[in-house]
């Protein structure tokens, strides 16, 4: 049976929304995508990626070249043509922690007064729970088709990285829904998934919100049980890989997300646990607060803790020193710099005197912006010609393939931090190198 061909909107092109709406196309739907940043829709309409995410852009091209795919900075055009309005804009941090609101009520606030019609609006941003019974409200209040209109939330699980695949092949497609309709709309919406043995979760809204806070704070939760591990293993002389190798065996705790090192960054999990830290002190609940609290403090020690080990590396002071940091996107296969891990070391190492020359494959542009003050170098042999320190900060696999032996030509001291417990210490110490390890003697 063929897939039912839905009119999609997507609103917000972000990392998120120019994926979904991609991949909506390529499943066959009809879709119209909104932006109120009218670069970025010319960019798209034109085929090309506002940002780095590996496939994405040439999946982009096919769906404009077949007609399934536009682009617009219209509301008046996006509400009279879709069925289904998915909610993709951004939900940064507030300057109190919690998650800022701004955008999501935009929206509500420009596609609510042309919803004439039967329709379906879909969440997809990560909001405090609650978001989807306010915006319930506030379309009552707004669309003239009110009693029409129909709220659903459908977090969104995908990785910068591996978006593409993560959105077209999820592990789980959850629903948020208050009535069947609903449910059976989104079903059509995900047909093809479906029918390829993704399990769909149907469950209230408030549920539906929570699930993706939980999985992004279980995740931070692990990432900062390892790196508590790896700041025990420097206090007791252990080596924190070989520990998260043995635990890694054990089928009940595996060896995903158990990867000691800097720490998590990017747009998503920081800001998603201290968002949900604020809402649940909102509901009174000091003890799930004070364990996220925990977890974010863990994180972003091991900073303070990397930064330490390139000023023991370089004798005591990094005044003058120059420095190579190889990787600035917050992980491996995007361009984000948002809260990247990284940026946040260089901005330490600048504050304390270093002179810091930055390479990555494909965030420079991003980190530029950010940190105009830093060196900017195309290659690794041009970051780390003359340095007097190198600190490998995102895992990129390319640098794992460094030669050490060439590399130790090009630099005044053989000496390397390795951040992400990542590269093969014993092989750059037989060429020569002194190597400093987070979580390892
Ligand atoms: P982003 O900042 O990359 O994109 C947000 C987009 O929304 C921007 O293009 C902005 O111009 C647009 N926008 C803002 N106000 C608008 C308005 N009123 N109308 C139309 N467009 C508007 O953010 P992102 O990374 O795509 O994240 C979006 C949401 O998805 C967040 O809640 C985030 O937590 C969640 N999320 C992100 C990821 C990820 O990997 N990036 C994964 C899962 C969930």
């Amino acid at each position: 049976m063929p897939s039912p061909r839905c009119r999609v909107t997507v609103i917000g092109i972000g990392y998120l929304g120019l994926t979904h709406a991609v991949c909506m196309a390529e499943l066959g739907h009809d879709v119209l995508a909104v932006d109120t940043d009218a670069a970025k829709v010319a960019m798209a309409a034109g085929g090309e990626a506002p940002f780095f995410e590996p496939g994405l852009e040439p999946m982009l091209r096919k769906n404009l070249d077949a007609g399934r795919l536009r682009f617009t900075t219209s509301y008046a055009e996006i509400a009279e043509f879709g069925d289904v309005h998915f909610l993709c804009v951004g939900t940064p941090q507030a300057a109190d922690g919690s998650a800022d609101l701004r955008y999501v009520d935009a929206v509500v606030g420009a596609l609510a007064p042309g919803l004439t019609r039967r329709c379906l609006v879909v969440g997809k941003s990560t909001v405090p729970v609650g978001t989807a019974r306010r915006i319930i409200a506030r379309i009552g209040d707004l669309a003239p088709a009110a009693g029409e209109v129909d709220v659903a939330w459908n977090p969104e699980f995908l990785r910068e990285g591996r978006a593409v695949q993560d959105s077209l092949s999820p592990d789980r497609i959850v629903f948020g829904v208050t009535s069947p309709w609903a449910a059976a709309l989104l079903r059509d919406v995900y047909a093809t998934p479906l029918a390829n043995g993704v399990p769909a979760l149907v469950m209230d809204l408030e549920t539906a919100e929570l699930v993706k806070v939980a999985a992004n704070s279980f995740l931070a939760t692990k990432i900062s049980f390892i790196n508590a591990m790896a700041e025990t293993c420097e206090a007791a002389g252990a080596d924190v890989t070989r520990l998260a190798e043995a635990l890694a065996h054990d089928e009940r705790i595996g060896g995903k997300f158990l990867a000691p090192g800097l720490g998590f960054g990017g747009g998503c999990l920081p800001k998603d646990i201290r968002a949900f830290r604020a809402a649940a002190d909102g509901l009174g609940l000091a003890s799930v607060a004070g364990l996220l609290a925990e977890v974010d403090a863990i994180n972003t020690s091991r900073r303070a803790r990397v930064t330490d080990l390139a000023r023991e590396a370089v004798g005591g002071s990094l005044a003058g020193k120059l420095v190579a940091v190889l990787g600035v996107a917050f992980k491996p296969g995007s361009d984000d710099v948002r809260d990247s891990p990284s940026l946040d070391v260089c901005g330490r190492l600048c504050q304390e005197g270093a002179v810091v020359t930055v390479h990555d494959p494909v965030a420079i542009a991003n980190a530029r912006q950010v940190m105009p003050h830093l060196r900017y170098a195309e290659t690794v042999t041009e970051a780390a010609h003359g340095a007097d320190l190198l600190m490998h900060l995102t895992e990129w696999p390319d640098y794992r393939a460094i030669d050490p032996a060439a590399l130790g030509r090009v630099v005044a001291s053989r000496s390397v931090v390795d951040g992400r417990c990542a590269l093969d210490a014993d092989h750059w110490r037989s060429a020569g190198w002194s190597v400093r390890v987070l979580g390892r003697p």
